[in-house]
């Protein structure tokens, strides 16, 4: 079957029901060339499934920005955490290095001495 042919009987066959199962996959734009074509010259006639794509879109717009918005409290959350291993890092490092650094001063001054 050639292409016109397909688009021809297409049209024939493509109901409301259809074109609403199709239009996820029609939005995302992973249906064939011929199938994108009919369900076109569906919606250019079809004023119920031309509203049903706009809320589809609409519905799809809303819940990339509430992925969005997730992912970037997440990154928050992460940075926080980040942050505050760091200072508990800093804060054990205060107390480990003014212990060593007595014992690390007396045996640098104890190797130079010797060197003298
Ligand atoms: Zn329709």
């Amino acid at each position: 079957m050639d292409r016109e042919t397909d688009l021809k009987q297409g049209e024939s066959v493509l109901t409301c029901g259809i074109v609403r199962d199709l239009l996820p996959f029609y939005r995302e734009k992973i249906t064939s060339v011929v199938t994108a074509e009919m369900i076109e010259k569906h919606l250019e006639k079809c004023a119920t499934c031309r509203e049903a794509l706009e809320k589809l879109c609409w519905q799809e717009e809303q819940k990339e920005q509430e992925e969005r918005a997730r992912g970037r409290n997440f990154q928050k959350k992460l940075l926080s955490v980040k942050y505050q291993l760091l200072g508990f890092l800093a804060g054990l490092l205060v107390p480990v290095v003014s212990l060593l650094l007595p014992t690390v001063l007396s045996l640098v001054s104890g190797w130079l001495f010797g060197l003298l």
